[in-house]
């Protein structure tokens, strides 16, 4: 994956110009730096980046240039990437099974925040992690709601369990703090009242004061022209619901969101290899590489076509089936997709909203997946 030195003024100036065949992701820092300063603005509390939705060095230099000061980080290497390119931000180590040399890094790099979700792993931490200054989260679950997928399936403690957890953290003399993940792309605010009135209620129950109450990441990024996320909306409930649920004891709040945050950051532009036979296109990007998230999170509606020389196709707007590049045959995009008529082999199809889950799941499947990232003043066409 290149990065180009230069700054273009949008993918047409760049598409037209260069005839690029094969992927390219086009990166806003203005709206990388726009989307960070509408969480720091509305969210209230610690606004922290999910480094694995996008971990592309440019854009997290530009949430650290707009004022993200913490980071979610999952392995060592992504604790080493923020360690380099935001040396004084705080680290929050929040994948709760973690191996002991993974540990031991975590340790050596001064990470301070970490979250467990087994009384297994609860073990580990207090066998290598000193408990001054740290703080330990308990992670819980919930039945699922509002989410694109279930991310309970993996990870959270039962209430139950939780109640334990947090009781054994703070004896052991860690800062006690507590956590949850809602699911991703949560465009039902009801998901985070949920979770955090049941907080509230495990907390008591444990007899533990937190200091912290992360509220995850989830929060959705724009993919559907006809639905504009709310998240200010959002931002309200979970204030309102903290102080209802928690009292005289509110916790600080943390949020983490991904996909919000880099979503809209990126442009992709595919190039159509072939219309075969009118019907079906064939795309130079696909389901391995940096479509990968469609057929999981659903499709996102906002394209649109330019013929090589950066004019839009204009045609009527008509159902087409979407191959990607490999020989695979899992490689097609969901359902059909709404595409002006004339588009023809050579154009180039442009989706808005592309910054979360496709730099970093990008594959070299079949020898496919060379992406190139320009950056740009706007990704408007
Ligand atoms: C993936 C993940 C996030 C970010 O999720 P988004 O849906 O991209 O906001 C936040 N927290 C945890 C624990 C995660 O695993």
């Amino acid at each position: 994956m290149g990065l180009s030195k230069t700054i273009w003024t949008n993918p047409t100036e760049f598409l037209r110009s260069q005839h690029p065949d094969t992927p390219v992701l086009f990166f806003s820092p203005s709206r990388a730096q726009a989307a960070a300063r509408r969480f720091i603005d509305g969210f209230p509390g610690m606004v922290t980046y999910a480094v694995k939705s996008n971990p592309t060095e440019v854009m997290v230099e530009n949430l650290a240039a707009a004022g993200i000061r913490g980071y979610d980080c999952a392995s060592p290497f992504e604790i080493d990437l923020i360690r380099r390119l935001a040396p004084d931000a705080a680290i929050h180590y929040n994948n709760p099974v973690r191996a002991r040399h993974e540990i031991a890094y975590a340790v050596e790099r001064g990470v301070k925040s970490y979250s467990v979700d087994s009384k297994s792993e609860l073990a580990k931490l207090i066998e290598m992690v000193l408990a001054e200054g740290t703080e330990i989260s308990v992670r819980f679950k919930l039945p699922v709601a509002g989410a694109a997928y279930n991310f309970g399936a993996k990870f959270g403690a039962t209430s139950e369990l939780a109640v334990e957890l947090l009781k054994t953290v703070a004896a052991a003399g860690y800062i006690p703090s507590m956590t949850f993940h809602p699911g991703t792309q949560c465009t039902d605010p009801a998901a985070w009242e949920a979770y955090i009135r049941e907080a509230a209620v495990i907390a008591a129950d444990a007899g533990v004061t937190i200091a912290r109450l992360n509220v995850g990441g989830g929060f959705p990024s724009h993919r559907l022209n006809a639905v504009e996320p709310q998240l200010e909306e959002t931002f309200a409930l979970i204030d309102r619901v903290a102080s209802e649920a928690f009292g005289a004891d509110r916790p600080l709040l943390v949020c983490e969101p991904g996909r919000a945050l880099c979503g809209d950051a990126f442009a992709l532009a595919a190039r159509v290899k072939a219309v075969r036979d009118d019907l079906h296109l064939f795309l130079n990007d696909g389901v391995y590489g940096a479509l990968a998230e469609l057929p999981l999170i659903g499709v996102i509606d906002r394209i649109e076509v330019l013929q090589p020389d950066g004019t839009r196709r204009a045609g009527e707007p008509a159902p087409r089936i979407v191959f990607g590049p490999t020989c695979d045959s899992v490689d097609r995009l969901p359902g059909e997709l709404m595409l002006p008529e004339d588009i023809a082999e050579g154009d180039y199809v442009v989706w808005q909203g592309m910054g979360s889950y496709s730099t970093v799941t990008n594959t070299r499947f079949n020898g496919f997946g060379e992406l190139q990232i320009a950056t740009v003043l706007g990704l408007t066409l």
